[in-house]
């Protein structure tokens, strides 16, 4: 990898000449460790494994799992089964990992040839995988996921009720697990989390013992009662406030340089961008940056929040296209920002959870589309 000019606090101070690539995406492995330590400390009495699912939300599954893996996690849960294929690899041995999205007909063979654990999400999915057990002559794992109000996945009551009058449906079966999942935990004072909290109690009641999964970034939390046996993060390892309207107790784990490509000056009257939806009061300097849409860089933010060169804050004026964006640089003395001078996206002036306040969106679609353009550095490992 090229390398880049770094201020001590891994700001891009100058943009390499090799280097053609509009941002530079820097990832803090040693923070997301730090993050998954400081959850498992909060967690004490229950295992904490950790989310990976979608690219482990952006940042690169296989350098963030191998991190997780030792750090002590043994939970590992993705999405698709596709996704745990690719991840298996980078796991080493006593190391499991867990398919939220459930058992597809016809995956059993590959899903159980691997090693990897279906969470099963219906009456039909525990039939399969208990068939396919009997097909093999030997016990498979499994999680078994259970609804308790957010009607996604999961049995729901009734399923639960004719599993628990037939538990023959469960033969062959080694349950890991019930799970089931917050819909809300990212307001603690809703109604919601409390009802399902009673409901996953009262309806894991019904089923042969076995160990709880249920909480999320948010729901660990929401206190100790949401921790059950094993807890499953994603978010908060990745830096994202689990608590939000509080100062976030997480390390915040990325930052984004995009790189100025090109700096001019415009009257009163002169329209900026797509649409002229931005027109200048005043002479203006505008500076156009290398990031747009289409890496994740939001159309939401269009006319709203800023980029940062050094502490000075440069609004985003006009529509954010497809590879670029225009900044307001007025307020940088003249001749500073030139082409090639990069400008902090995200990092210590502003947090993912901040820049998605100002998109109108969450921490977690901003994450999960950071764009495959950048140049990546992976620091901290
Ligand atoms: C994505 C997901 C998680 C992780 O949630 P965070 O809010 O990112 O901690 C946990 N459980 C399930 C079922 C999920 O889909």
């Amino acid at each position: 990898m090229t390398s880049l000019a770094t201020a001590a606090d891994g700001r891009v101070t100058a943009w390499p000449g090799a280097d053609n690539s509009g941002a530079w995406l820097t990832i803090d492995l040693g923070a997301i460790r730090d993050n998954y330590l400081a959850l498992a400390a909060k967690v004490q009495g229950a295992r904490c494994g950790a989310v990976v699912k979608a690219d482990a939300y952006g940042l690169g599954a296989t350098r963030v799992a191998p991190v997780l893996a030792a750090a002590g996690c043994r939970h590992f849960f993705v999405a698709h089964l596709a996704e745990g294929l690719g991840l298996k690899p980078c796991l080493p041995h006593g190391a499991e990992i867990f398919v939220l999205n459930g058992l597809m007909p016809g995956a059993e063979a590959e899903c159980a040839a691997n090693g990897i654990v279906p969470v099963l999400n219906d009456l039909r999915q525990v039939e399969l995988w208990s068939a396919h057990a009997a097909s093999l002559g030997r016990r498979l794992p499994a999680m078994i996921q259970i609804d308790t109000g957010m009607s996604r996945l999961g049995l729901p009551l009734g399923e639960i009720e004719r599993l628990a009058a037939d538990p023959k449906r469960m033969e062959g079966i080694d349950v890991r697990a019930i799970v089931s999942h917050l819909a809300c935990s990212d307001e603690p004072g809703h109604p919601a989390n409390v009802q399902q909290l009673a409901a996953f109690e009262a309806r894991r009641r019904l089923l042969p013992p076995a160990p709880g999964c249920f909480a999320n970034s948010g729901g660990i939390h929401l206190g100790p009662a949401y921790h059950f046996d094993i807890v499953r993060p994603g978010a908060a390892l990745y830096g994202l406030s689990p608590v939000p309207g509080l100062p976030n107790p997480m390390k915040s784990v990325v930052r984004l340089d995009g790189r100025i490509i090109q700096v001019r000056e415009i009257q009163a009257g002169d329209a900026v961008g797509y649409s002229y939806t931005f027109r200048a009061d005043r002479p203006m300097r505008i500076a156009t940056v290398a990031v747009g849409y289409a890496d994740g860089w939001l159309r939401s933010h269009s006319n709203t929040g800023a980029a940062f060169f050094g502490d000075v804050a440069l609004p985003f004026v006009g529509r954010i296209s497809m590879d670029s964006a225009t900044l307001d640089a007025s307020a940088v003395p003249e001749g500073a920002l030139g082409d090639g001078s990069p400008v902090e996206l995200i990092g210590p002036h502003q947090s993912v959870d901040e820049v998605a306040a100002a998109a109108h969106t969450i921490g977690y679609e901003i994450l999960t589309g950071l764009g495959a353009r950048y140049s990546r550095r992976y620091i901290g490992d």
